[in-house]
């Protein structure tokens, strides 16, 4: 889905270009890059970001969290709580609010006074990404800002990740679907297109 966004929209592939770290969560992304010679690891997000949250609980590292609907933020904070004692939480507000609003801006400048290092963002995609682009400079001092998609709604115990086997089986794009039947529209509106761009331009 970003991929193709990327090539349709020069403003989104700037944004993914200038990000410091691109991690390739689907299964499509690896499949595509074994194509082209390039051997990667799926590497899922919400793996990647339950790995930094830990790091920040032992480290004492402040961190926020903007995104989800306010009943997801209502549950995800205790949750968090729970799993990760002590975790540092400076600042946290759910995502819908509208762009440019002055609710946005409220939210983006308590988040900026409550100081975090890291500020996780659950706002979909591309919004999350855009918004990420836009506002990270705006932040006094060095901030790393994560783009999670869906990952506050699982983690504030709402939503259930994709079984073990359906992880080990790389389908968890297919859990997604089975239990969201809304996404296969989404998907279908992108995958056929990846795969056939994938295989003809893919090798090398
Ligand atoms: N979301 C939000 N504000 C919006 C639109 C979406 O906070 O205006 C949230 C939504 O509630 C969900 C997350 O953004 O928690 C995006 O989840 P999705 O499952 O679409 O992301 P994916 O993992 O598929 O990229």
């Amino acid at each position: 889905e970003m991929i193709l966004a990327a090539e349709k929209d020069p403003a989104f592939a700037k944004v993914l270009q200038n990000a410091t770290l691109r991690i390739p969560d689907g299964i499509g992304l690896v499949w595509a890059l074994a194509r082209r010679g390039i051997k990667a690891k799926r590497l899922p997000g919400i793996e990647l970001s339950e790995a930094i949250i830990n790091h920040c609980r032992e480290n004492n590292i402040p961190v926020a969290f903007i995104g989800a609907s306010p009943e997801v933020m209502t549950a995800l904070i205790p949750a968090l709580h729970t799993k990760y004692t002590g975790l540092n939480i400076v600042y946290s507000h759910h995502g819908f609010f509208k762009a440019e609003s002055p609710e946005e801006q409220t939210v983006l400048s308590q988040c900026i006074e409550s100081k975090p290092q890291v500020v996780f963002l659950a706002l979909g995609f591309p919004r999350q990404e855009f918004w990420i682009a836009e506002n990270q400079p705006k932040f006094n001092s060095p901030t790393i800002m994560v783009g999670v998609g869906g990952s506050f709604d699982v983690w504030s115990g709402l939503k259930k990740r994709a079984p073990k086997i359906f992880r080990d089986c790389q389908a968890e794009w297919l859990y997604r679907i089975s239990s969201e039947p809304w996404r296969i529209q989404r998907v279908m509106k992108t995958l056929p297109q990846f795969l056939v761009k994938a295989i003809l331009l893919g090798h090398n």
